[in-house]
């Protein structure tokens, strides 16, 4: 039995010491994910903004168009009001030169607000474009860079865990099931029990229990914490 609880209080001490280097290797491509993530979040935004820009575009170019015809339209009606024969047509005339003048000012004001809306999303893009490109070139660096960090954080964490499959070969599977599954909640997952206390919690650990962890027959965890109890005298 000691040997069995000597084996996952070692193995605590080699997970533990690995924590550093576990977290690392757990960051790196989190880091990725979240500057993947960012460079997506703003490319549909660009995108979205692009798109409305490229409207609006199309949009100015056919009421330039459209304003061109009104224009004929205006030299069209100046001529037939030239060419008035009596009062009535002079007034005729008169009345479509001013609905299609009327026109043209309407036409020329979409003109000005179609421009307005185009300067003012390209001048909204312009921050958003910068940063995406800033972003790109980040994540294009940290792409690069995290093989590197990964294979020197892998041979640390080789280097750190080793002998540690011995140790758990001689722990019951479920005690090290269980180990397992305490391991990324509770931290140091495996702790000493010293004059009646958990020192993982600092709560007292009931009398027959603390007796039963000094004698090391079987293994125990505490009451309040769940961490696994050993006493140094049932390692040794
Ligand atoms: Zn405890």
């Amino acid at each position: 039995m000691q040997d069995k609880l000597r084996a996952l209080v070692r193995l605590a001490e080699i997970d533990n010491s690995a924590r550093d280097t576990d977290e690392q290797l757990r960051g790196i491509p989190e880091e990725l994910e979240e500057r993947r993530a960012a460079v997506q979040a703003l490319e549909a935004l660009v995108g979205g903004q692009r798109g409305q820009l490229e409207e609006a575009k199309a949009l100015l170019e056919s009421q330039i168009e459209d304003l061109k015809l009104r224009n004929d339209m205006l030299a069209r009606a100046r001529a037939k009001s030239a060419k008035a024969r009596n009062m009535r047509e002079a007034q005729m005339a008169e009345r479509e030169l001013e609905s299609v003048r009327r026109s043209i000012g309407d036409g020329e004001q979409e003109r000005d607000r179609l421009q307005g809306l185009i300067d003012q999303i390209g001048s909204i893009l312009e921050k958003p474009l910068t940063e995406l490109e800033e972003q790109k070139t980040a994540l294009t660096e940290a792409e690069a860079s995290s093989g590197d960090k990964l294979t020197t954080l892998e041979a640390e964490k080789a280097e750190i865990t080793k002998g540690r499959d011995e140790h758990v070969a001689k722990i019951p599977k479920p005690i090290y099931r269980r180990y397992e599954r305490i391991r990324p909640k509770i931290h140091p997952a495996v702790v000493e029990a010293v004059d009646g206390y958990c020192t993982g919690c600092r709560m007292r650990i009931a009398p027959q229990l603390y007796n039963q962890i000094i004698a090391g027959t079987d293994f125990h965890q505490c009451q309040a914490c769940n961490r696994f109890l050993f006493h140094k005298d049932a390692i040794l």
